[in-house]
């Protein structure tokens, strides 16, 4: 602790002293690349680069300023070093935070483009139906396609029709139930509702042993302008409304919502005092709240930095809250793709019949993927398929960083672990590029994965060895090469299964 205090105070004492330059002038200089001046535009667009959008709150006195600034330029556009520092000064700590790459994705303008490059292939895909039990979900033309995200540090990154205003739908429900723990704690909201997927559609007429419901329905004590005002915290402020309209049919094509409401009545499953018939008004109005792509990530982000808004700073939830409601979305999230969805791609979500998929990485980012075409299960295809390449991603990654203790969990979790990228390459690819004998090891005897595969540009992982000067990963090739047979089709997964144990 002594030692830490030492080594950190001399240094601002010195800044002040003018011995080293300031924060603001490290910064200056690392914009300005040995310029005199810099232009706005250069500044903001590296400031985009790191992720941060210029309409960030927390970048607000820096934007104004900066605004006010240029106007007093005689061209309007250039600052010098004491015009930057004044339009920077009020925020640079995160402006500081942002240029030396201390956030949580250092390095945003490459995964912007791999995130671009999975929505591409998303795009293409046809297939699925547009809800049309209600008007205003079947006009939604089955084109529609956007994926929005957020990071805990508030980095952007939309991409498609990320501005057009939808309904949440069920999408909703795992908000609402953090507002509703956060304002009651845990114990009591679950005094009502269970915990248990049900394995049952998720309208099903059915009550556990204990007489819960799995859907969260009993939340007696909220009202809808409190769930709006929570979801306009968690969206750092940033768009959600309501659709009247929506709501009105919601409500009269809701009969198996009335009967599941009187069902729930008859069991005695309302807190005592309910109102079903108004309960059942609170639930198609939180249905019919609206959000785009965009807003809703910011929601997604507030999950995912343990209910503190990233762009705002606000504590929105409890932990607790926060924990109960990714833990719910991650069993049971999904209607009755919730088990297969958990198992591979292992993240908390939940699915809408507008086509949205509120997707958390706790602790990186919330995501909101939206497009309206919906598979037999009621989710949307292209977000599902999103969701899932990042299986591929995760399956590279490890590759890359040389982890074999991943790699043998996705081996049994039964990944395909011959998974391609958008440029063909598969973990085979990678680990040999990056030198890890180990991992070419491991894919080659235990996974039994094809030794040769070309990428886009007809590299094999051999290719890369060589190019990369890896001998050891060159002569297991080699061995393993001569050795190799490929496998029958069938016979495949049954061997590499045994010789998987065996490596266990
Ligand atoms: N309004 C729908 C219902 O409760 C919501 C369905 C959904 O998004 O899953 O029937």
């Amino acid at each position: 602790m002594i030692l830490s205090l030492m080594t950190v105070h001399p240094l601002p004492r010195r800044r002040k002293a003018g011995i080293l330059p300031s924060l603001e002038d490290l910064l200056f200089y690392t914009i300005a690349e040995g310029q005199e001046k810099i232009p706005a535009h250069k500044f903001v667009s590296a400031l985009k680069a790191t992720g941060l959008r210029t309409g960030d709150p927390r970048l607000k006195e820096c934007m104004e300023m900066l605004k006010v600034t240029l106007k007093s330029t005689s061209d309007g556009v250039m600052l010098d070093r004491h015009l930057f520092k004044k339009c920077v000064q009020s925020n640079i700590v995160l402006l500081t935070q942002a240029f030396r790459k201390k956030f949580v994705i250092p390095d945003f303008m490459s995964f912007a483009s791999h995130v671009d490059k999975l929505y591409e292939s998303a795009k293409n895909l046809s297939g699925g139906q547009v809800a049309d039990y209600i008007p205003q979900l079947a006009k939604f033309s089955p084109e529609l396609w956007a994926v929005a995200l957020c990071t805990v540090d508030g980095q952007r990154h939309t991409v498609g029709d990320t501005k057009v205003p939808f309904c949440l739908q069920s999408c909703v429900k795992p908000l609402k139930y953090a507002i509703a723990v956060h304002d009651h704690s845990t114990e009591y909201v679950h005094r009502f509702i269970g915990k248990e997927p049900s394995g049952l559609r998720f309208n099903k007429l059915f009550l556990n042993e204990d007489g819960e419901d799995s859907a969260p329905a009993a939340l007696t004590h909220l009202s809808k302008k409190l769930v709006m005002n929570f979801l306009n915290k968690m969206a750092g402020n940033e768009y959600v409304g309501f659709s009247n309209a929506t709501f009105q049919s919601e409500r009269e094509s809701g009969d198996r919502n009335f009967a599941i409401g009187y069902y729930l009545k008859e069991k005695k499953c309302f807190p005592e005092g309910t109102d079903m018939t108004s309960i059942l008004d609170f639930y198609f109005q939180l249905c019919s709240i609206e959000v785009t792509c965009e807003s809703a990530s910011v929601m997604a982000a507030t999950l995912a930095n343990g209910g503190f808004c990233p762009i705002t700073g606000e504590r929105v939830l409890s932990p607790e809250a926060v924990r109960d409601t990714l833990s719910l979305m991650h069993s049971c999230g999904m209607y009755d793709f919730s088990g297969q969805f958990a198992f591979h791609v292992g993240l908390p979500a939940k699915s809408g019949v507008s086509g949205g998929i509120l997707l958390v990485v706790p602790n990186v980012m919330g995501v909101m993927c939206w497009s309206p075409p919906l598979d037999k299960l009621g989710n949307s295809v292209r977000g599902i398929q999103f969701c899932t390449v990042k299986s591929v991603i995760n399956l590279l990654f490890a590759a890359y960083t040389g982890d074999v203790s991943a790699l043998r969990r996705f081996a049994l979790s039964s990944m395909d672990m011959e998974q391609r990228d958008y440029d063909s390459r598969t973990a085979l690819h990678v680990a040999a590029a990056e030198g890890h004998a180990e991992v070419v090891r491991f894919l080659l005897e235990a996974c039994k994965v094809n030794p040769e595969p070309k990428d886009r540009w007809g590299n094999t992982p051999m290719d890369e060895a060589v190019h990369f000067g890896h001998h050891d990963v060159v002569t297991l090739l080699k061995d393993y090469q001569s050795k190799y047979s490929p496998p029958e089709s069938g016979a495949d997964s049954e061997t590499a299964q045994k010789n998987f144990d065996g490596m266990l």
